[in-house]
């Protein structure tokens, strides 16, 4: 029999947000894909699991399909995890998933965390319709085109952003969407989690967070999106 490949969701920082089956899954397979061994071996061993672990991430996911795929043939499991929450978004995985699919295997997504889904249902902005934008290019004139075709997007926008380019990328936000609504879900599942729920500032560094510090997504409402969505 062939084995299968499952896509495991685990925590975004908060080591107790895991699901059952995700353990159980965890404990059952053969062997564990993750981006960071290091970092994983932490969540492995709260919960006493002692699995073979190899690294697979941006730039070795290619060189990966093909031992991964063998060991599929012998009838082996494997787990694919990632640093934080839904491995694929915004993580690697995509490629291995698809290689995996061609070759006429199983694939079996495990569902739990995700950053952009907590930030949005805990938001207070529509949720009945969202777009996931993910990270914007780091160059300013390359997000500012982004933001450009974003502007009549009726739907919430939903963005990752990494904590050093975080003001200067609410700065620019705000000279093509205006004030329009924002919020920021910082630190999330985590000891110093924060919500700020306002408006876009042309000074972001005037908007009222206890610190600029950790993790963030970012949620702007949708163009005309002020009517009360239907459920
Ligand atoms: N796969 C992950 C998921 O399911 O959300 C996302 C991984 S992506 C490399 C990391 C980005 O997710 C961060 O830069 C941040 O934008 C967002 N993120 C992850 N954990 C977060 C948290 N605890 N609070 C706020 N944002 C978080």
């Amino acid at each position: 029999m062939n084995g299968k490949l499952y896509l495991v969701a685990t925590p975004l920082g908060n080591l107790k947000d895991i699901t059952l089956r995700a353990l159980e899954v965890l404990k059952s397979v053969d062997s564990i894909a993750c981006e960071d061994t290091r970092h994983s071996l932490k969540l492995l061993q709260t919960y006493e699991i002692q699995k073979p672990l190899f690294s697979l991430h941006d730039h070795n996911e290619t060189k990966r399909v093909a031992p991964i795929l063998e060991r599929l043939k012998e009838g082996k499991s494997l787990a694919l995890i990632s640093d934080a929450g839904t491995p694929l978004i915004s993580d690697p995985g995509y490629r291995l998933v698809e290689a995996v699919l061609a070759a006429g295997f199983e694939v079996e997504a495990i569902p739990g965390p995700c950053a952009a889904i907590n930030a949005l249902v805990g938001s207070g902005l529509p949720t009945d319709k969202f777009y996931f934008v993910g990270f914007l290019p780091p160059k300013s004139a390359a997000r500012r085109r982004r933001f450009e075709a974003l502007l009549d997007f009726p739907s919430t926008l939903i963005f990752y952003e990494s904590p050093h380019r975080i003001q200067k990328f609410l700065e620019e936000a705000h000279s093509v969407f205006g004030s329009r609504r924002l919020v920021l879900a910082r630190e999330m599942t985590k000891k110093f989690e924060e919500f700020y729920r306002g408006r876009l500032q042309p000074k972001p560094e005037t908007i009222p967070l206890r610190s600029w510090k950790g993790e963030y997504v970012v949620l702007l409402e949708g163009a005309n999106s002020s009517d009360i969505p239907s459920t």
